[in-house]
Order: C-alpha cells, then sequence, then structure tokens
C-alpha cells in the first residue's frame, strides 16, 4: 500500500502522519511518501520522517502519484484531487456538514472519501475520534489564551496587601472540550460552573470540582439522542434556561462557549443584551465561533471589545497547539486506516459491513453515499 501525505493550506498548521505514526505505517509494509516540509509547523523536521523510514517528496501532486491511501487533515484542493488515481481511499477532515464541491469532486474522481468528523461514537471507534482528541486540546488552549487575555489573576491570592479574589470562570457546553475547559480552570485556581443540555453531564460537571448551571425540567432529562450528541432544545426551553444563564453570567470574569448541535449552526446561547450586563474586563471566549457563535456578538477569527467586554472568536484552536494536536491526530488516523490495510496482500481491502466504515464513507464508486449528505438523515 502506497500511502500519500501533502502538506496542509496556509491556515492549517497540523499534519496528518507523525513520524511515530510513519513508522507504523512502514513496520505493517506500507510505502509512505511525505511531502517536504508537511510537518514543520508541528515541529515534526523533514529528517525524522526519512528516520521513521518515510521519502519525501518535492511536491503534493509527486507525493498523490500512484498513491492507494491519502491521509490529510482539512480538505484536499482541487489540483490534490487532480492527482489521485481512481479507486484511492482519502481520510481526512472533509467538512461533510459543509459546502459540497470538495466531496462531490471527490466522488468524480472515483476516490473512496472518509470524514472522520462522523466517526460513530461506539467504544471499538474512541482511538479514531478526531473530534474527541482535538476538543480536548482545544479546551484546554482556550482557557489559557481567556486567562492570557485577562487582566486579572485567576486563583485567589491572600497577600499582605490584602485578597485577590479568584476568577469565576463559566463554561457552556460541556462536552469534551467543555469537560477539559473546566479542568484547566480548576487547575489555573478559577472558580468553575457549567451548563449544558444534556442530563449526562451534570455529574462529570461535579466530579470536575465545577456547580452545575441549568433547568432541570422533563425535557432536560430526555435531551440526548442516541449518539450522545445534543438535541435541538424546545422554544420554551431556551427561555427558560436563557433566564438562568442572564442572572448567572453578570458575574462571571471568564465565560468559555464550546455548544455545537451536529450539522447545525451553533446554538445562540449568549445575546447582546446579556453581554451589557457583564463587568467591564470579562471575556467571552467563544469556542463556537467558527460555526456561528454562541455568542450573539462573536466575530470569527476576531478578538473585539464590546462595551467593555473583550469577545474572542478564535477559529482552529486545535491549530494553536499543533505538535500535540497532530500527534493525536495521526494516531486517530492509524487507528482508523489500518483496518482497511490487508498487509498479507499489500492492498486496500474496505470492509462495508463495518459500522466504522458506512458511519464515515463520504463517497464510492464515482457516487455520493452518506446519508447526511444525500439526505436521508441529519
Ligand atoms: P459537541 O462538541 O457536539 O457539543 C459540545 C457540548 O455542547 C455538548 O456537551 C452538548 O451537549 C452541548 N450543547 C449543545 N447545545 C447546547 C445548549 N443549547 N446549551 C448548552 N450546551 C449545549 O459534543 P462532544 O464534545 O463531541 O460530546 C458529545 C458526547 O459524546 C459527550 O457525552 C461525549 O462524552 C460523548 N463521546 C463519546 C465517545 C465514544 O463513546 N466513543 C467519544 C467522544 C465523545
Amino acid at each position: 500500500v502506497r500511502i500519500a501525505v501533502p502538506a496542509e493550506e496556509e491556515m492549517e498548521p497540523r499534519v496528518a502522519l507523525s513520524p511515530e505514526t510513519a513508522k507504523k505505517y512502514v513496520k505493517l509494509g506500507c510505502q509512505v511518501v511525505i511531502e517536504k516540509g508537511a510537518g514543520a509547523r508541528s515541529y515534526f523536521p523533514d529528517h525524522e520522517y526519512e528516520n521513521a523510514g518515510a521519502e519525501l517528496a518535492d511536491s503534493a501532486e509527486a507525493a498523490l502519484e500512484g498513491a492507494d491511501l491519502v491521509l490529510k487533515v482539512g480538505p484536499p484542493t482541487d489540483a490534490q484531487i487532480k492527482a489521485m488515481k481512481n479507486g484511492a481511499v482519502v481520510a481526512a477532515m472533509l467538512e461533510p456538514y459543509g459546502p459540497r464541491g470538495t466531496i462531490d469532486a471527490l466522488a468524480q474522481q472515483g476516490v473512496l472519501a472518509f470524514a472522520m468528523e462522523l466517526m460513530p461514537r461506539v467504544t471499538r471507534a474512541q482511538s479514531m475520534d478526531v473530534l474527541s482528541s482535538q476538543s480536548n486540546l482545544a479546551g484546554y488552549k482556550a482557557v489559557v489564551d481567556a486567562a492570557a487575555a485577562f487582566g486579572r489573576a485567576m486563583p485567589m491570592m491572600m497577600t499582605a496587601a490584602g485578597t485577590v479574589p479568584p476568577a469565576k470562570v463559566f463554561v457552556m457546553g460541556a462536552g469534551v472540550a467543555g469537560l477539559q475547559a473546566i479542568a484547566t480552570a480548576r487547575r489555573l485556581g478559577g472558580v468553575v460552573s457549567a451548563t449544558d443540555v444534556r442530563p449526562a453531564v451534570k455529574e462529570q460537571v461535579k466530579s470536575l470540582g465545577a456547580k452545575f448551571i441549568a433547568v432541570e425540567d422533563e425535557e432536560f432529562r430526555e435531551a440526548e439522542t442516541a449518539g450522545g450528541y445534543a438535541k435541538e432544545m424546545s422554544d420554551e426551553y431556551k427561555r427558560k434556561q436563557n433566564e438562568l444563564i442572564a442572572e448567572h453570567i453578570k458575574s462571571q470574569d471568564i465565560v468559555i462557549t464550546t455548544a455545537l448541535i451536529p450539522g447545525r449552526p451553533a446554538p445562540r446561547l449568549i445575546s447582546a443584551d446579556m453581554v451589557k450586563t457583564m463587568k467591564p474586563g470579562a471575556i467571552i471566549l467563544d469556542m463556537a465561533a467558527e460555526r456561528g457563535g454562541n455568542c450573539e456578538l462573536t466575530r470569527a477569527g476576531e478578538d473585539i471589545v464590546h462595551e467593555g467586554i473583550r469577545i474572542m472568536g478564535p477559529v482552529n484552536i486545535p491549530g494553536k497547539v499543533p505538535g500535540d494536536a497532530s500527534s493525536l491526530y495521526a494516531r486517530n488516523l492509524y487507528a482508523f486506516t489500518e483496518l482497511m490495510i490487508d498487509s498479507e496482500s499489500g492492498a486496500i481491502k474496505v470492509d462495508w459491513d463495518d459500522e466504522i466504515i458506512q458511519g464515515t464513507a463520504l463517497t464510492r464508486d464515482g457516487a455520493v453515499i452518506h446519508p447526511v449528505l444525500t439526505g436521508e438523515k441529519e
């Protein structure tokens, strides 16, 4: 099996192969070709890949020539897709809920494309779950960046000049990113509270030493899909929850928002009116900025100050910790692609009965097949 790893675009510092996983692929009998410099921004110099048994290519096209398996972080470019052979497999974050162009192009090229974001949340796929590995790091980084921007101290300090109160940190959405944000804010000495619409997280939030804030009615007790994701809540619930949040947010110093619903715009949790009631110097770091934002005033990719409140809308937060994000992403990809590398025959073998394959496959035999894209499923 010949594996190609093209470099990512300018705005993506991560890379889909680490020297560690290169070595593992070589051990499986694969030929691994990576574009020169592809790992540089994740602190993996070319010579480490060579030491691991990989070959270097001068361009993405050269790497892609004849490749059976293509590993990427973000979607491949049109030129890269054209350089792929019919029947090649691509594993990447292909943005299945985004614009269709790239996915249609992959289908037309006869490529088998797998979207890592759609990994089913079953126990066997935990090691392949890129949303978890990347969100975990992002949750940590968001708190560190918010703390750095905060013009006060995080921990309580008792000094001869008097006591500095601890920062109050409120985490909205306690999934993978939110739970890591809670843990990080606690380690920095903040007094932490959190909210979510899924009842299952209440115990997790409490076990991390944070206070749980939510309207716990009948709807709340049933608000989780079989896949473990949040549901869109009723207008009535949102109104009650809004009131509670509006009251709570007034006294908070740092608010980290992480709420997402797969395939939909991010739920609006903080209105402009709520921001107005916050304290001067308070910070909102909106981790959902790329998906429209949890705060009404968030601008993706920008850091704004609105009437004394700072609203940070960072994009690609895992890309701000590329060293670890790439290592984990590359391991996720290895765990997934290993399923289809048949070392004996030296060929790719896809088991179409496997729920992990079915859950992630976007294209097959020139057609777009995933139910999320064919409109059979949200
Ligand atoms: P996510 O990124 O889709 O959303 C982040 C959080 O926002 C979620 O907890 C969600 O409930 C919450 N949210 C959505 N709407 C909200 C609203 N209006 N108000 C407040 N909060 C809101 O979620 P995620 O981090 O990917 O995690 C989803 C679940 O899947 C978690 O329980 C996680 O533990 C689980 N999970 C399971 C596996 C596995 O079993 N293999 C792997 C990863 C995650």
